[in-house]
């Protein structure tokens, strides 16, 4: 039976992580899980796994958990920052699901790793943020990061067997998200509604919207580099629509591995819960007669700027990256509240990069410093912009 930690079980991958545990109670059971404020779907998700611990954001929500789940209850109700953190390292915890959104998901993650559980990370900010410090910690203390994000998964599963110095290419693969065939000139009446509904995944908002602009992808270039301690030059992004390659390794002689499925982030998570072994899911196998062809093109980095933004920061290093996905929380935010118009997310975010001088080699704190800076400055555009 293993053990697990959720943080963040009421969004889209907690709430695909949690069918699961449901589908396999024999292997799984939940002993912590974690959400921000929606107090009304984690109770129901209380009630039914029964956690030791249940974590939200603040003492109100707290309050509200606590008369909604009445007394009958085992579970421990907690909030706040120290909650997050006991749900991520409690001594029952065998993994940890790491599935908060953004930045608020690192110090979770990192105390994670400092307690030695093995994490299964969705979290792709941990990683954009602080990947070099994440990873050595995972090195450290022996702890095995397994990639939930649909193509770190792929591109895991395609090296498994092989000598990693003999691959030559990673292909990273991107639907292109809603917009990919709209003209540019276009872009600028985009609204929230549109950003959201996204082809091919049903997803958070926040990676909707960064799936629409295309930073995911940026995003997971930057989490491929660490995760597989490679260089950003041997990551190329691919454009397939389809979403059923869901990434590709290239090797030496010219061989190239794919690993291929229906878009559903359950087959990904559930390979980083059960890793090596594989869940009967009963999955559907894609319908490759009825899909006909699979297409292939290539990402317009003029078009999707936030893209060349990311590769910007990946290359510079350092504490950039960090504020750049500060930068494009508090834009993507201000997009969804209808403050910033869809073109203006990765004017923001390119005019916050400009801001910061980068520290080269950050510990932690200079990481969430430069977090906050970035955060802060990119609101600051944000209100000169409305103006
Ligand atoms: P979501 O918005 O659906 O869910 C986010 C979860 O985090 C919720 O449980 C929410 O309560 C919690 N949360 C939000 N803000 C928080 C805060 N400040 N403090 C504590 N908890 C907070 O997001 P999602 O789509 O499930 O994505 C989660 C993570 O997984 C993201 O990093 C995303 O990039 C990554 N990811 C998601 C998918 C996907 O298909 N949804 C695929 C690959 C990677
Ligand atoms: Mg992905």
């Amino acid at each position: 039976m293993k053990q697990l930690s959720i943080l963040g079980a009421t969004g889209s991958i907690g709430r695909n992580t949690l069918k699961i545990v449901e589908m396999f109670p024999d292997m799984f059971s939940v002993v912590c899980m974690t959400a921000k404020s929606n107090v009304d779907l984690f109770s129901k998700q209380i009630n039914m796994f029964c956690p030791e611990i249940a974590v939200v954001f603040d003492e109100n929500y707290a309050d509200d958990l606590k008369k909604r789940i009445g007394k009958n209850t085992k579970t421990k109700i907690m909030w706040g920052k120290s909650g997050y953190i006991e749900a991520a390292t409690c001594d029952l915890t065998d993994m940890v699901v790491s599935a908060m959104v953004g930045s608020a998901g690192l110090i979770p993650t990192v105390e994670a790793i400092k307690a030695k559980k093995n994490i299964a990370l969705a979290n792709k900010e941990t990683l954009v943020m602080a990947g070099e410090i994440v990873m050595d910690l995972a090195k450290k203390n022996r702890v095995n990061i397994l990639p939930v994000d649909s193509e770190h998964s792929a591109i895991f599963q395609c090296i498994s067997g092989h000598n990693f110095s003999e691959i030559s290419k990673i292909l990273l693969t991107a639907s292109g998200g809603p917009f990919f065939d709209l003209p540019v000139d276009e872009f600028l009446n985009i609204k929230p509604e549109d950003a959201l509904a996204h082809p091919t995944w049903e997803m958070g908002k926040k990676i909707s919207i960064d799936s629409a602009t295309m930073m995911n992808k940026g995003l997971e270039v930057i989490e491929a580099k660490h995760l597989f301690g490679v260089n950003q030059n041997l990551i190329e992004v691919v454009v397939h629509p389809e979403s059923i390659v869901h990434s590709m390794v290239a090797y030496k002689d010219g061989a190239v591995m794919a690993q291929m499925g229906v878009p559903d982030m359950k087959t990904a998570i559930a390979y980083a819960m059960s890793h090596p072994d594989r869940l009967a899911l009963n999955q559907p196998v894609p319908d490759f007669f009825e899909l006909g062809s699979l297409n292939f093109k290539r990402p317009d980095n003029n078009k999707f700027k936030c893209l060349a933004l990311a590769y910007t920061a990946c290359d510079l290093g350092g504490s950039m990256p960090a504020v750049l996905n500060a930068a494009n929380e508090a834009s993507v935010s201000a997009f969804l509240d209808n403050k910033l118009a869809f073109t203006d997310i990765s004017t923001v975010n390119e005019l916050t990069m400009n801001k910061h001088e980068i520290i080269n080699t950050p510990c932690l704190e200079d990481i969430i410093k430069a977090d906050s800076f970035g955060r802060k400055q990119a609101e600051d555009i944000i209100k000169s912009l409305e103006k």
